[in-house]
């Protein structure tokens, strides 16, 4: 079987030297594995993602030199798969409505999930169907949440395959643990879906065999587990690369006076020299 892999970043913004990291990450790795790295496009968030973010990415990544076979996947253009998957977490009865404010949640005190957010104290939880029918009918605005602690016991135990060295392939068995999450957000108020249901529907639509990301998204990996066994999707094997800290961003910073790739390619730095500083050379 060919590995596919894919960069996925959300145009909510210029690309900068991190997600170069990222995309050359995937590139050397498609190599490697004598696989195909595919773009995709995560836009979901409309208020925050614009179409001339969208042309960036596009001339950015081709600028570093990379190519992809088209189409490429537009996550906004696929809402009705993942309302697919949200429909059949519920017919498993591990979603509820969340009617809670996030004033109201950040003022709670409880304990930080691994993004620093409160984690959620459960108030909607408790509420009756009648409670819930009669908000839903007056119009309140809500999100769907996951119980947690009925889906992790659905799913039974869960591990993921780390690959430790990209090059010979090695990988460790890790256990996922997405308890530390708590009932996390499957559908947004705004949006009727997020990252996590996306990112695990469209991995299993595109055939990703290999996510490559940066550790930031460690911890996401639980959640991404978790959702993979309860919507019987395949798995993939990860690959979490280190992020790229200030250290080196600054120093090319200082002559291009930002850190996106679109301005230091404005102020004349070449993509030899972005590949040289990002040890892609
Ligand atoms: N769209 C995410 C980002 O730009 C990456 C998602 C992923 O690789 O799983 O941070």
């Amino acid at each position: 079987m060919t590995a596919r892999l894919r960069f996925a970043p959300s145009p909510n913004g210029p690309l900068h030297l991190g997600h170069a990291y990222s995309a050359l990450f995937a590139q050397r790795m498609a190599r490697e594995l004598e696989g195909r790295l595919l773009l995709r496009i995560e836009d979901i968030d409309t208020a925050r993602c614009k179409p001339e973010y969208t042309e960036w990415v596009f001339e950015d990544l081709a600028w570093l030199g990379l190519s992809w076979p088209a189409p490429v996947r537009r996550q906004s253009e696929h809402l009705a798969a993942y309302t697919t998957a949200l429909d059949r977490l519920e017919r498993l009865r591990l979603l509820y409505p969340c009617f809670c404010t996030r004033k109201k949640l950040n003022a709670a005190r409880t304990a930080k999930d691994p993004d620093g957010a409160p984690v959620y104290p459960g108030i909607c939880k408790l509420r009756t169907a009648q409670e819930r029918m009669q908000l839903m009918t007056a119009g309140t605005p809500f999100a769907l949440r996951l119980d947690m602690a009925k889906a992790i016991v659905a799913a039974g135990d869960l591990r993921f395959r780390e690959l430790v060295n990209t090059a010979s392939g090695e990988a460790e068995t890790l256990n996922a643990d997405p308890k530390v999450w708590g009932d996390v957000i499957l559908a947004r108020k705004d949006i009727a879906t997020s990252y996590h249901i996306a990112v695990v529907v469209d991995d299993a639509v595109q055939g990703i065999s290999h996510v490559t990301r940066g550790t930031d998204l460690f911890a996401a990996t639980a959640i991404h587990r978790l959702l993979q066994v309860l919507l019987n999707l395949p798995q993939p094997q990860y690959a979490h690369h280190r992020l790229i800290g200030d250290e080196t961003g600054r120093k090319l910073s200082k002559s291009a006076g930002d850190r996106s790739l679109r301005a230091l390619r404005q102020a004349g730095v070449s993509a030899a020299e972005v590949l040289e500083l990002l040890g892609f050379a």
